[in-house]
């Protein structure tokens, strides 16, 4: 089983483009809303998507999802 796999059968749901998927767990968030605070644009709470990655570099998500203090937020690069 995939990472991706492992973790959308935990309640994940994923966003992804060409460089980075990142997954969010509605269950586990807290909305502590660091992700908010980091890029109002990429999380959007209002917005259906709320996540859109095509706002911001993938390593600056990245650092932003490093701060979620739930885990509700992981990524990973993609190959
Ligand atoms: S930082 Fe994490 S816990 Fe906080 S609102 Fe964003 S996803 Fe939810």
């Amino acid at each position: 089983m995939s990472n991706k796999e492992k973790l959308i059968s935990m309640g994940y749901k994923s966003y992804e483009n060409d460089e980075i998927i990142v997954y969010w767990n509605p269950k586990l968030c807290q909305h502590a809303t660091e992700c908010i605070r980091g890029n109002a644009k990429v999380f959007d709470y209002e917005r259906r998507p709320w996540i859109d990655l095509s706002y911001a570099p993938a390593k600056e998500i990245a650092d932003i999802i490093d701060r979620c203090p739930s885990g509700a937020l992981k990524y990973e690069y993609k190959d």
